[in-house]
């Protein structure tokens, strides 16, 4: 727990005009010219604080010399000896092999690639330490390639005091010098630079100065299957302020959001009902919940901030469109923002369904609106005459006014990304209020499919509030997963004729590795042909991402009213779009999909009362991980599961979709190991917020320097 009082700790000692290492340049460091620093600066290593984070990645022990009697096979050790014989084999390689003898026993050294000064160095007689990998060789116990030095046996140099550290390194730099760099850097840091910002109050057994120095040189009895498994205190203690920095960095900015005030939403009961009365349908409890959740929000005047998460089909533009009426009961504009063309059409169609009888005009408006089409739209939204306004982020453009707007929505965010969602929230704010930084910022509502995992959601969403509906409409049937070899394409084609002539309706989804808009669509045509030819008595629609907007709209349309049997389509209809007739769903080479985006694609189906079904084809072989991979798709259709495993499997990036891989970029935390620092996270943001608001700034900039992702928008 932590106190609520106490200054940070400040055990730097306060040499006056001591730089910061975050500002002492690599050139500083001895044997660094212009051209390595320049060097070294594209690895990454511009300052020396860059260097310090630079952690060991494994450590090896050279502290003790080992008696070459009683060495371990498989393990690695220093022994010291004399060289007793010394000659060139020729097996199956040429070799050079050293008999090198102590008074514990005798042991081969083996070279594959020696020059001839190592051949005349390695001589009988000399005294050699060395250190390498014991292994099994033909002449018993040897070590091959080992490290060596000639020494003086008389005069031994003293052996390494600390353990070794083992640093990743890229092409122009060895081990050594990456060593000896990071030697120089702990040598400055020893007499201060970096600052402590962790508050007193968190109680951690290291400051940051004693953990860099613990983890670049730990002593001769660190625990080294805790540094192995990066659970060392040290280690935790630079996770946790890298996750905190993070976690501030997203807490500021909600701060500053909400410094800004928000129109207040009054709530008009006899609009949420004329709205519910045209559904046919009553609401889940989760929809309810989660709606009263926002009318609490939006009747505040500090910008709402709210997440919602619900597994695909949970019904959550039912719950955007709650938020809308409200909004547009108090005279304002609603916006929502989709990924995808073909999705905000799909809205479109929904809101107007259901606003069109209340009265209310629905605007449109995507990137392939244009002319004189577009400018209807940009009248309607400017003039306030569409209080509710549908698009893609074509939205958030230049040119685009609005009127009076109060709320926006964002659907299917994990699609967007931090970056863009931020963007979004700032183009709202400019199209509101102009130059005026203080006026008032629309409420905001943020919707994701992607279940994500709550470890995650709280690093990456730390500035939002959550709500989650977890309650699918009853009467869902779960969908029914098989995973097969392609080798069954025939069966599987057939089985689409059967299910297709007895009324059903299906998708065919072709995936490719790379994300190549060009050759996925190339992939789908070829596909969709193929399959014309054999079920010629269907009717099948192809959409792909190079489609234009409108054919796209187009086939969907004809889709949803079941004059398409079976829809031939790449990845673009993974998000939200809507056909409950649509029963079954074969999705090719499902193997190179992440779990996350299976389980999308596979939400497209089961939205009807029928049993559905979903068919993942692979290529065989199927890699171990890989067929781990689709059993969790056969044995579950919770995507909070699913998508607990694909972070297990896959990492955070992959999760959270590739575009925003960039977002959680850390250097040293590990969300996977780590998470169960977040509770204390949260706590300690919320401690220096209040109690030592001045150390903000500096963690961010440590942690996440020029880049602070979220502080762009
Ligand atoms: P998602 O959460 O994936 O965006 P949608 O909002 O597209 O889900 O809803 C999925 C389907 O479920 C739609 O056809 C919608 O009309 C329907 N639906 C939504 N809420 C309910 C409910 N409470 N009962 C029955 N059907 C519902
Ligand atoms: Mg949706």
């Amino acid at each position: 727990m932590l106190e609520k009082t106490g200054a940070p700790m400040n055990n730097t000692p306060s040499l006056p005009k001591q730089p910061f290492l975050e500002q002492v340049s690599v050139r500083e460091l001895r044997g660094i010219g212009p051209q390595q620093a320049k060097k070294l600066s594209k690895m990454g290593f511009r300052t020396l604080q860059d260097l310090l984070f630079h952690l060991p990645i494994r450590y090896v022990d050279k502290t003790k010399i080992s008696p070459i009697g009683g060495l371990q096979p498989f393990t690695s050790a220093v022994i010291e000896g004399v060289i007793k014989a010394s000659d060139v084999v020729f097996g199956r390689r040429r070799s050079l092999v050293c008999r090198l003898q102590d008074d514990s026993g005798i042991i081969s050294l083996r070279f594959f690639h020696f020059n001839r000064a190592q051949q005349e160095q390695l001589a009988s007689g000399v005294a050699i330490r060395c250190f390498g990998e014991i292994r099994r060789g033909t002449t018993g116990a040897e070590l091959y390639h080992p490290e060596y030095r000639v020494i003086d046996s008389q005069n031994p140099p003293p052996v390494e005091a600390t353990l070794t550290p083992i640093y990743s390194i890229s092409e122009g730099i060895t081990q050594v010098r990456m060593r000896a760099l990071c030697h120089q850097a702990l040598e400055r840091l020893r007499t201060g630079g970096l600052r402590e910002l962790l508050p007193r109050a968190s109680h951690q057994p290291y400051s940051l100065s004693e953990a860099l120095q613990l983890l670049h040189q730990p002593p001769v009895d660190a625990p080294l299957n805790l540094l192995a498994a990066g659970e060392h205190p040290a280690q935790q203690r630079l996770a946790l302020e890298e996750l905190l920095a993070h976690h501030l960095s997203l807490l500021r900015l909600r701060r500053q959001i909400q410094q800004h005030p928000a129109t207040q939403l009054a709530f008009y009961p006899d609009q949420e009902k004329r709205l519910l009365a045209q559904l046919p349908f009553a609401l889940t409890a989760a929809q309810y919940r989660v709606g009263t959740e926002i009318y609490t929000d939006i009747n505040q005047t500090v910008p709402m901030l709210r997440l919602v998460q619900g597994d695909v089909g949970s019904g959550k533009t039912v719950v955007a469109a709650l938020a809308a009426i409200q909004t547009i009961a108090n005279g304002y504009q609603a916006a929502l923002m989709a990924p995808t063309e073909i999705l905000s059409e799909q809205h479109r169609i929904n809101f107007e369904g259901w606003f069109r009888p209340l009265g209310i005009r629905v605007a449109w408006l995507t990137g392939k609106i244009k002319g004189k089409a577009r400018n209807v739209q940009l009248e309607a939204i400017a003039s306030g005459e569409a209080k509710m306004v549908i698009g893609t982020h074509a939205l958030f453009q230049d040119g685009v006014e609005f009127n009076s707007l109060a709320l926006t929505i964002v659907d299917e965010q994990h699609r967007f990304g931090v970056h863009q969602r931020l963007a979004f929230r700032r183009k709202g704010h400019i199209a509101s209020d102009g130059q005026n930084a203080m006026s008032d910022l629309p409420h905001q509502l943020i919707m994701t499919a992607t279940p994500i995992p709550r470890t995650l959601a709280m690093s990456a969403y730390a500035d939002l509030d959550c709500s989650i509906i977890d309650e699918l409409p009853p009467g869902r049937e779960p969908v029914e997963t098989l995973v097969l070899s392609n080798v069954r394409r025939n069966d599987i084609v057939n089985r689409v004729r059967q299910a297709c002539i007895a009324g059903r309706q299906a998708y065919w989804v072709c995936t490719l590795i790379e994300e190549s808009d060009v050759l996925e669509a190339q992939a789908a045509e070829v596909t969709a042909s193929e399959l014309q030819l054999l079920i010629p008595e269907l009717s099948i629609g192809l959409v792909h991402g190079r489609l234009k907007a409108r054919e796209k709209i187009d086939v969907m349309a004809q889709f949803k009213a079941g004059n398409i049997h079976l829809l031939v389509a790449t990845t673009v209809i993974e998000v939200g779009v809507d056909v409950p007739n649509a029963s079954l769903m074969i999705i090719e080479n499902a193997e190179r999909l992440g779990l996350s985006q299976l389980h999308q694609l596979r939400g497209r189906v089961g939205r009807g009362d029928q049993q559905s079904h979903c068919v993942l084809l692979y290529s065989p072989p199927l890699s171990s991980v890989g067929s781990e991979r689709l059993k969790i798709m056969r044995e579950t259709n919770d995507g909070f599961k699913i998508a607990e495993k694909d972070l297990q499997l896959r990492g955070p990036g992959e999760v959270l979709g590739t575009r925003q891989t960039g977002d959680m970029v850390l250097r040293i935390a590990d969300l996977q190991r780590d998470g169960h620092l977040l509770p204390e996270i949260k706590e300690t943001a919320h401690h220096i917020m209040e109690q030592h608001p001045e150390t903000v700034t500096a963690l961010i900039e440590r942690w996440l320097g020029d880049s602070d992702q979220y502080a762009q928008a």
